[in-house]
């Protein structure tokens, strides 16, 4: 995450999907104007990077320049009229192509086309970095389209928020600062599920075991139940690719949600960088890993005890519990180390009574 002025940003598109999107955009101008001479004219400021990139892929001869839309109240009208500052050719009959960062609305090419126009120019093109469908509002068409995005506020590659932020090579997107995504985090039997009933209410949260979506597919013999079940059965992680595809489905169920507690999610690191992604793409991030502490002998006790009642196959066996807690410290615990990293690791004493627990936790997401 950064801050620009008062505002944090989230990581949103990496420079080398840019770079592709670049690539590609930049194949199909060559394809189309090789031997036309175009004009290339970037639109100030937010177009030098973009413009830059296009410009050193571009093979044949070309000219290159860089104009400004100023906006001024006319005398006569009280209509905002504007003007175009820079231009130095002569456009007459050219090709020209517009190099713009960003078409949002579609305000600004509708005014650039109507200027060009005026000026007796020839063929002229749109090639924008970024496009978003949503907020388009004009009938122009637009001819060359790095990627299209959803309608978000975006900095980094050319583009600012009041000035800054133009130099970041990656593209950040507004933070929302309203969802609170926690992780709850612990051995098997620290009593995840039992705080995470009680904090979902407290909180207004969506409360995500994985596990029991393992559970709710295994008793309704569904495609991934089967696929989980013989993992499960030995206590053994289910493959990531199957836990992270089922993860992303059940956020999505919940468009509205202002925030999640995640339990038993993530338990590989590879799972901690697709809940990341995943956060990431609605403008959020995980807040904190809040995580139970509790020794292994006592939870091994907890789990027999729970297994006389609970029905689960994976806590009436101990030798299945046990590998299950290896697990947890084999492959799972080193995502302490991976928040811990973020400073976002919070350790809570797991051992006393509900309530309790749930003060101690409570006390961590109050200071969040
Ligand atoms: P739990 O109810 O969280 O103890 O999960 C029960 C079992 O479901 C685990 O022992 C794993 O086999 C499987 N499982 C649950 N969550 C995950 C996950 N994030 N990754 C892989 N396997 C999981």
């Amino acid at each position: 995450m950064i801050t620009l002025h008062d505002l944090q940003f989230t990581p949103f598109i990496a420079e080398d999907k840019i770079t592709k999107a670049i690539d590609d955009l930049a194949d199909k101008l060559n394809e189309d104007l090789t031997g036309q001479k175009p004009v290339f004219l970037g639109i100030l400021n937010g177009s030098f990077m973009f413009a830059s990139e296009v410009v050193k892929r571009f093979n044949d001869d070309c000219e290159v320049s860089f104009v400004k839309l100023a906006s001024y109240s006319g005398t006569e009208t009280t209509n905002e009229v504007k003007e175009l500052i820079g231009l130095q050719e002569d456009v007459k009959g050219r090709t020209i192509v517009i190099l713009e960062d960003i078409v949002d609305t579609g305000n600004t090419i509708e005014e650039l086309l109507k200027i060009l126009k005026d000026k007796g120019c020839g063929e002229v093109k749109v090639a924008t970095l970024f496009f978003k469908p949503e907020a388009y509002t004009k009938e122009n068409h637009i001819d060359y389209i790095g990627m299209e995005i959803p309608n978000k506020f975006i900095v980094g590659y050319g583009l600012d928020y009041d000035g800054l932020g133009r130099n970041l090579t990656d593209v950040y997107q507004l933070k929302s600062n309203n969802m609170t995504n926690l992780v709850l985090f612990g051995p098997p039997g620290a009593g995840k599920g039992t705080q995470a009933e009680v904090l979902k209410e407290k909180y207004d949260l969506v409360h995500i075991s994985t596990g029991d979506v393992f559970r709710y597919n295994i008793k309704n013999a569904t495609e991934l139940g089967t696929l989980a079940k013989s993992y499960i059965d030995k206590g053994q992680l289910v493959p990531d690719e199957v836990t992270i595809d089922m993860l992303n489905a059940e956020v999505d169920k919940n468009p509205d949600a202002k925030g999640f507690i995640f339990d038993g999610f993530p338990r590989t690191e590879a799972q901690a960088e697709s809940l990341g992604e995943l956060l990431s793409s609605k403008g959020s991030e995980v807040s904190a890993m809040v995580a139970l502490e509790v020794d292994d002998e006592v939870l091994v006790q907890r789990l027999l005890e729970r297994g006389k009642t609970s029905g689960r196959a994976d806590d009436a066996d101990e030798s299945v519990i046990r590998n299950r807690i290896k697990v947890y410290y084999d492959e799972t615990a080193i995502l302490k180390n991976y928040y811990q990293k973020q400073d976002k690791y919070f350790g809570v004493d797991g051992v006393g009574g509900i309530a309790e627990i749930t003060d101690r936790l409570s006390t961590v997401i109050d200071s969040l």
